[in-house]
């Protein structure tokens, strides 16, 4: 099977090292205490640029999806289903991953990370129901 391989930048190379050992974290602002995702340089509500990343537990709740039917991303099969969830610990995080459930997500419903190890420098983040 061909994998699409993410193309991690200056911002976000950190996020995909920690990913790939299954630690799930967002960046915190040093000044304010926003948190944030996707990864850049400075927060969003003050503009400072001094951070850190907080873990945080990898569950939430579906706020949206889409149904891909386009064959972009080689090797994989449509359709597919990106969800967006937001993260319960840090309801300003919103974070995005595979579908992982046999059934189509509905809006609203608890979901938790898992990881699909591609190789030692890369897994990718799927979101599951907790209530099957
Ligand atoms: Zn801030």
């Amino acid at each position: 099977m061909v994998v699409y391989r993410p193309e991690p930048d200056r911002d976000s190379r950190e996020w995909w090292e920690r990913i790939a050992r299954h630690e799930f974290a967002v960046q915190c602002c040093d000044a304010c205490g926003t948190t944030r995702f996707p990864a850049r340089a400075f927060c969003p509500a003050c503009r400072t640029e001094a951070w850190h990343w907080q873990e945080v537990d990898p569950e939430g709740r579906v706020e949206s999806w889409i149904v891909n039917h386009q064959p972009f991303m080689p090797g994989a099969r449509e359709p597919y289903v990106v969800v967006m969830v937001r993260l319960a610990a840090v309801p300003g995080c919103v974070v995005y991953g595979n579908w992982h459930g046999r059934r189509p997500p509905e809006p609203g419903e608890r979901v938790r990370a898992s990881y699909s190890r591609i190789d030692e420098s890369l897994s990718l983040v799927n979101w599951e129901p907790v209530d099957g």
